[in-house]
């Protein structure tokens, strides 16, 4: 048994929000009890204690949309001229780096995001994989990084039409066998979904096969929505559809499955993800930096669809994408009353609901029954800290840095800045080696 205490506490529980002496017991994987550091350690006497010495314990932030592949990009020379348009970024960048990637670059590339996530306090993961020159086992070699990281992570491997029909056979049945392999597993730290590219990479007759193999799996799907406007286009052109109708009309948007970004969808399209309960996945730095314009997230939550937020691999920070979040949606209207509650709904109600749909238990809250992961985040307030005042303290006064210890089913993977059991100079090393070989063959 644990007890994590002697700190301001954020439950993100509706029945008390806020404790300014919070404590809670762990055993095994789950929260049992939360409650005040002098109740619980008169309580339980004997349990091992972690004092947070005043500082703050939240629930982990959990990542909706995320690409760990993306590591080797850092700082890389593009060999052809800088693109121009979204479509070009992904024609010079990702589907050439994506292309050249090896088991163990897969291994490594995903090693280093892994522990910047546990650093910043990311303690679950929904990744979207691409690596069409190894696909067969792909997943299963990202597993064995998320579990030596000891991260929650749902994966998926991105189907598309891209590389061919023999790839695009393979990267059905990555899919195929990792759901079937994670979600019927005891290991509730892994599960799978369906990735999909795209709709502009993906036939009928290849999104006509995903939705067939995918039947009976009870797992729901993971893919670019209307990102760039080029997506759109394609779709339009293709099938006279925008790009939500084309995909519902296979059965891709259902309310197991991810539909990120959403940025070219108009009234209907909104409607339609409504009603078919499919969760949306707000990615706002990703978005400004690709150019692709704004996506109508303020509008979507209005009309109810469940929007959460995630980092498209452009960070492991989620309070970095909370804060550009926030400032977007007033930048973009031109108004400063928006956007205040919206957020901090994405991040810490709605990205909980899009993992209950894969995690067998809640995440996201500080409650009894709940998995234990939790992080400690070394902030002083300058001002009062209440229940009502929670999100401004944490958008302006926090960030992934802040992180100090870090809990993921009830495991400790970080603890007052020290990695438990991980040696990330070995690691960043190994990882130096493979991208220097990889920016050659890129
Ligand atoms: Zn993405």
């Amino acid at each position: 048994m644990l007890l994590v205490g002697n700190g301001q506490m954020i439950t993100r529980d509706s029945a008390v929000p806020y404790y300014p002496d919070g404590c809670l017991v762990i055993r095994d994987n789950v929260i049992m009890e939360v409650g005040t550091t002098t109740a619980l350690r008169q309580k339980y006497p004997d349990a091992q204690f972690i004092d947070a010495k005043g500082k703050f314990i939240m629930p982990g932030m959990i990542n909706t949309h995320m690409h760990l592949y993306s590591t080797f990009a850092r700082g890389m020379a593009l060999k052809d001229a800088p693109p121009q348009n979204f479509t070009q970024i992904l024609e010079r960048l990702w589907w050439r780096l994506d292309k050249v990637l090896t088991e163990e670059d897969i291994y490594y590339s995903a090693m280093v995001p892994l522990l910047e996530c546990i650093k910043n306090g990311t303690t679950t993961i929904f990744d979207h994989h691409a690596s069409p020159g190894a696909v067969k086992g792909s997943l299963f070699g990202l597993a064995q990084a998320t579990k030596a990281t000891g991260m929650r992570a749902c994966l998926c491997y991105e189907v598309s039409d891209r590389d061919g029909s023999a790839v695009r056979a393979e990267g059905i049945q990555e899919n195929v066998d990792f759901i079937r392999y994670a979600n019927n597993g005891s290991d509730e730290l892994i599960r799978g979904m369906f990735g999909l590219h795209a709709s502009l990479t993906l036939s009928d007759e290849t999104l006509e096969q995903c939705s067939v193999a995918n039947s009976g799996l009870g797992s729901g799907f993971h893919v670019h929505v209307a990102e760039g406007i080029a997506d759109l286009e394609d779709a339009l052109a293709k099938s006279g559809q925008r790009v939500v109708e084309r995909l519902a009309s296979f059965g891709v948007l259902g309310p197991k499955s991810i539909a990120a970004h959403c940025v070219h969808v108009n009234e209907q399209e909104i409607a339609i993800l409504r009603d078919a309960s499919a969760n949306v996945v707000h990615n706002p730095e990703s978005n400004m930096g690709n150019a692709v314009g704004c996506a109508p997230v303020l509008t979507m939550l209005n009309e109810g669809v469940n929007v959460g937020l995630g980092t498209d691999g452009y960070t492991c920070d989620m309070f970095e994408s909370f804060k550009v979040a926030n400032i977007l949606h007033k930048h973009q209207q031109a108004n400063p009353s928006v956007a205040w509650g919206e957020i901090p709904t994405m991040l810490f109600q709605n990205n909980p609901t899009v993992a209950a749909a894969y995690f067998p238990k809640p995440l996201g809250r500080l409650a009894a029954g709940c998995f234990a992961d939790v992080i400690i985040v070394d902030y002083n307030p300058p001002t009062p800290c209440t229940e009502q005042n929670i999100d401004g303290h944490i958008l302006f006064g926090m960030s992934g840095g802040s992180v100090t210890t870090t809990i993921i089913n009830g495991k400790v993977v970080m603890h007052e800045r020290q990695l438990t059991n991980l040696d990330e100079a070995a690691i960043c090393a190994r990882s130096r080696e493979l991208s220097s070989k990889l920016w050659e063959r890129f």
